[in-house]
């Protein structure tokens, strides 16, 4: 138990999530495990009487992540409602609980995943292992991220930015990481052996999570080897994915179901339209942020846009579909594909970005950087002129 609370505390540093030294793991095995001392552990320790749990993740957050929660969290009533798709899918609201006592936090923690607690950070719980509090926070981080720099720009466009909000939007967008451009350099394809395609995905998936253009746990990656599609497991790490990816043939003689990403349809739709071998998906976060900018005042569609929006809409020369998660009539495997061929990416409201490459991930990987931060520097041009 005590490597495993040492290693998520870890990712939570590394991912710039959190400060060094700032995580706080518990897990219970025989008896109660916590990753350091700290004075918070005495009411923490009280949430493993109140709730059927096994692990919790406590951490303060690094910035910018630190000082766009305690906004969020102090214009929230009872709970922060973003509109991505991990939030939707996964978190449904990130419910703000200002009293720091077990009680309280565990009302919260009885309806969700995770909480934020304002002054402190972000609190999440597993029942299984610390890696699902792990996950719950990278998520509730990335959806507050998103929800920040998304509701600011809204805020522009409807003219209801006050020089307060504008002032403290410029102390956050200053704590923001510089742009990362220098490409890793990643295996060179095209590949004709299952093995070697393989490590090229296990290393392409580490370096996505590496640059931030997912948070581990989320996205996929797969590849083409013959008329066998390779792709990672649904719920793997992609910064992890050694063991964890699936060999499925086209043409579904054998089934790989149950286990291979629930984007199995979308990928193998992608590679029959387009001369790809290589198809990479991420949440990279102005990427998200852009893909929900709309300039339309009063759109009938509005609050259904990720399942239907009807517009021909783009960023810069990238196209933004609509698509549920899933394979049903509004899913993005209907969607993201038809919107591929000729194209460098396609952006998924509110979700994220998938890329493609003809030999490797190389070309894939860039594309999705490229778009990433063509996405930044857009949606701080779009501020600009709206702030002007
Ligand atoms: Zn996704």
């Amino acid at each position: 138990m005590r490597a495993l609370l040492d290693k998520y505390a870890g990712k939570l540093v590394v991912a710039g999530l959190a400060p060094a030294g700032g995580p706080l793991l518990a897990g219970l095995d025989a008896e109660l495990e916590w990753s350091r001392e700290a004075g918070e552990t005495a009411v923490l320790a009280g949430l493993f009487d109140l709730l059927n749990i096994n692990s919790l993740v406590f951490t303060p957050l690094a910035e910018p992540h630190r000082s766009l929660v305690e906004a969020l969290a102090q214009e929230a009533e009872g709970a922060i409602t973003p509109e991505d798709c991990e939030t939707r899918t996964f978190l449904h609201d990130l419910p703000v609980v200002r009293d720091f006592a077990p009680g309280p936090l565990a009302a919260a923690l009885k309806r969700r995943k995770g909480c934020i607690v304002p002054g402190r950070g972000l609190l999440a719980h597993g029942t299984v292992s610390p890696e699902q509090g792990f996950v719950t926070v990278s998520s509730m981080a990335f959806a507050c991220f998103v929800k920040f720099f998304s509701d600011h720009l809204a805020a522009l466009r409807r003219g209801a930015a006050d020089a307060a909000a504008r002032e403290r939007f410029a102390r956050i967008a200053s704590l923001l990481p510089p742009q990362r451009s220098a490409l890793p350099d990643l295996e060179r394809g095209p590949f004709a052996a299952a093995p070697d395609a393989v490590r090229a995905m296990v290393q392409a998936g580490k370096a996505t999570v590496d640059f931030g253009l997912v948070d581990s746990y989320f996205g996929n990656i797969s590849y083409l080897v013959d008329d066998t599609l390779h792709i990672s497991q649904t719920g793997s790490s992609l910064d992890e994915l050694a063991g964890l990816i699936d060999p499925c043939p086209l043409d579904g003689s054998t089934s790989h179901g149950l286990t291979a990403s629930s984007e199995l349809t979308a990928h193998r739709e992608v590679l029959l339209r387009t001369k790809a071998r290589a198809v990479l998906h991420g949440h990279p976060r102005f990427s998200v942020i852009l893909s929900m900018d709309c300039a339309e005042a009063d759109c009938p569609v509005r609050g259904a846009c990720h399942a239907r929006c009807p517009r021909d809409r783009c960023v810069a020369d990238v196209p933004v579909v609509p698509g549920e998660v899933g394979t049903g009539p509004t899913g993005l495997c209907n969607t993201m594909p038809a919107a591929m061929p000729g194209n460098r990416g396609v952006l998924v409201h509110g979700h994220g970005l998938f890329t493609v490459g003809e030999n490797d991930f190389r070309e894939a990987f860039s594309a999705l950087l490229a778009i990433e931060n063509l996405c930044r520097s857009e949606y701080f041009s779009r501020v600009a002129d709206l702030s002007a």
